[in-house]
């Protein structure tokens, strides 16, 4: 199998992607910002099995990181993203650079009210409308009938869907499970950037969310069970837990029990590195 097919304009895009939409084809489309990994490869997998043709992106988007050395550290292997994706045989891999998505003069942001002003929104300022913006253009720049998001990223998920839905964007936004190592840390590319040792204490953070989990399976009210384990997190040493809440899927609001579809959902920095996580609470 050889590499897929790497298009870095927008106009060899379009023209690739017009007989397919003359067929009425169903396109899907994976946004990533590269250095992939099996959490990655998974919803190309799903992607595949629905669609007819299948475009994977990868863009590290400027506008979604609110810290320079982040965007900085950011890790950018894009050879080797091209080679794991050999074996899927996908159509097209997109990777359009900074001015193709931002050209000069650029002056539109999509802003999501209220979703974004919880969770990673509150502590990462601006981060989810760089994120809605650059979404909803390779949306329209790919035209695909089918996007794959990772549950992973659960409030960026549940932005993206109700962005394409105010702005009548005509996609179905898959959510898809989140893939774990071994040893339960999620993964992520920022995974990469952790010590040996950081790796070794990462996942506690998932080890408490399953523990806090079965707590609440047995009636214990959320407030009761939240303090102690960010105390836990911290004695681990994860410097600082950002959040450790329970919200309700749909609209993100505060839970103290699952009296509808929750998830858990944690922020926390380990040795200089923002790991976030979330689980599924069943009412
Ligand atoms: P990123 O490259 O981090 O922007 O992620 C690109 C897409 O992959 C997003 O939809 C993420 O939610 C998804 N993703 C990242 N990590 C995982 C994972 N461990 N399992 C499933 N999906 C993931």
């Amino acid at each position: 199998m050889s590499h897929p097919p790497i298009l870095r304009g927008l106009d060899e895009l379009r023209a690739t992607i017009a007989p397919w939409q003359a067929k009425g084809a169903r396109i899907g489309v994976v946004p990533t910002m590269g250095a992939l990994h099996d959490g990655h490869l998974s919803l190309v997998e799903l992607a595949k099995k629905d669609c007819d043709h299948v475009i994977v992106t990868i863009f590290v988007n400027p506008m979604q990181f609110n810290n320079p050395d982040d965007l900085e550290s950011y890790p950018r292997t894009e050879h080797s993203d091209a080679g794991k994706l050999e074996r899927f045989d996908i159509d097209v891999l997109y990777v359009p650079d900074g001015p193709q998505m931002y050209p000069e003069g650029f002056a539109s942001t999509v802003t999501v009210q209220g979703l974004t002003d919880v969770l990673c929104g509150a502590h990462r300022p601006g981060h989810f409308d760089g994120v809605a913006t650059v979404v909803a253009k390779l949306f329209l720049q790919t035209a695909a009938t089918d996007a794959y998001f990772g549950e992973k990223d659960f409030q960026q998920l549940q932005i993206v869907r109700r962005m394409a839905r105010d702005l009548d964007i005509p996609i179905k936004v898959h959510g898809c499970p989140t893939i774990r190592e071994i040893d339960g840390l999620a993964m992520s590319s920022r995974n990469l950037l952790l010590s040996d040792r950081a790796r070794v204490t990462a996942p506690r953070l998932y080890e408490e969310m399953e523990r806090v989990a079965q707590e609440i399976a047995t009636g214990t009210p959320f407030s009761q069970l939240q303090a102690p384990a960010m105390k836990r997190l911290e004695d681990a040493g994860y410097t600082e837990v950002e959040y450790f809440e329970m919200r309700a899927n749909d609209d993100l609001s505060l839970l103290d029990a699952p009296t509808r579809p929750a998830r858990l959902l944690a922020a926390a920095w380990l040795a200089g590195v923002r790991l976030i996580d979330n689980i599924a609470i069943e009412p």
